[in-house]
């Protein structure tokens, strides 16, 4: 198995990619550290893959907002997991869809600060115990909207952006002591994220890939866990779009 016995922490871990991703890993054979917002479906969740996959899921609490909670979230996984080998930084939120004219200081800020901020103290945090233990490997979650924006989601395209960026920076760092540091950039994909919006724009976001559909959570978690494993063992510093083509141009 591409994880076996490698320890992993996923933020966002409860919703669509997050939790497609938590169940790939464990059938890969990782043991799982499932981090999401409390008051949520994570602790539940936990508990029943837990029974299915032999113990090896937990759930912790965490707003990746907050530093203390952050920083406790991997002091917390070092005590369930020994060591922490892969982390995916995929917890995120949506913005309103409006032009950059109208968007509020309060929007933009929140979506900054979770979906930029929290892959920011998330990934610090990761390295500092991956650097000293030389080894392991970090995954972020971009977006196809990081590098192709579109109208109406400047904060998100830009966090996303952002995300790219930290990931260079990241892995840059990281590199001379054994660490790899990547991204994923799904194209529009079939979670709850997306979950809200009315028909004409859902077949908008099909008709923006390529190959006429939306993608699945466990599409981008297949790319995710690749990244994770060693098979991806030459790879740093990249960001890989899971997007059926959008990237390549529409
Ligand atoms: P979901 O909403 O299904 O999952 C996101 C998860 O992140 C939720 O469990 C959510 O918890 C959690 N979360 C939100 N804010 C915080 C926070 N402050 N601290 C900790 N956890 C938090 O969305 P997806 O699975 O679709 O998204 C996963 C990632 O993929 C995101 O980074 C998103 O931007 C990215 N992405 C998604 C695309 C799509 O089309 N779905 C396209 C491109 C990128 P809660 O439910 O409590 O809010």
């Amino acid at each position: 198995m591409r994880l076996d016995d490698k320890g992993v922490v996923i933020t966002g871990g409860a919703g669509g990619i997050g939790l497609a991703t938590v169940e790939r890993c464990l059938e890969e054979g990782a043991r799982v550290v499932l981090a999401d917002r409390p008051g949520g479906d994570g602790p539940g969740l936990a508990v029943s893959l837990a029974q299915r996959y032999g113990g090896r899921c937990s759930f912790v609490a965490v707003d990746v907002t907050s530093t203390p909670e952050v920083d406790a979230l991997f002091e917390a996984s070092v005590e369930r997991l020994g060591r922490i080998d892969g982390v995916f930084s995929n917890a995120g939120i949506a913005s309103s869809r409006r032009p950059a004219v109208d968007c509020p200081d309060d929007e933009y800020e929140r979506v900054m600060d979770v979906n930029l901020g929290g892959v920011f103290r998330v990934g610090r945090a990761a390295l500092k115990l991956m650097m000293a233990q030389r080894s392991g490997s970090i995954v972020n979650c971009a977006s196809g909207l990081a590098v192709l924006p579109r109208p109406n989601s400047a904060s998100y395209s830009a966090a996303k952006a952002g995300v790219v960026s930290l990931t260079g920076t990241f892995a840059l760092e990281a590199a001379a002591h054994e660490v790899r540091v990547n991204a994923v950039s799904p194209g529009y994909i079939d979670t709850p994220l997306i979950a809200n919006v009315d028909a004409q724009r859902r077949r908008q976001m099909v008709e923006i890939h390529p190959l006429g559909r939306l993608g699945l959570p466990r599409e981008v978690a297949a790319a995710v866990v690749f990244l994770l494993s060693d098979d991806a063992s030459f790879i740093t510093g990249t960001n890989l779009s899971v997007d059926g083509g959008y990237a390549a141009g529409t």
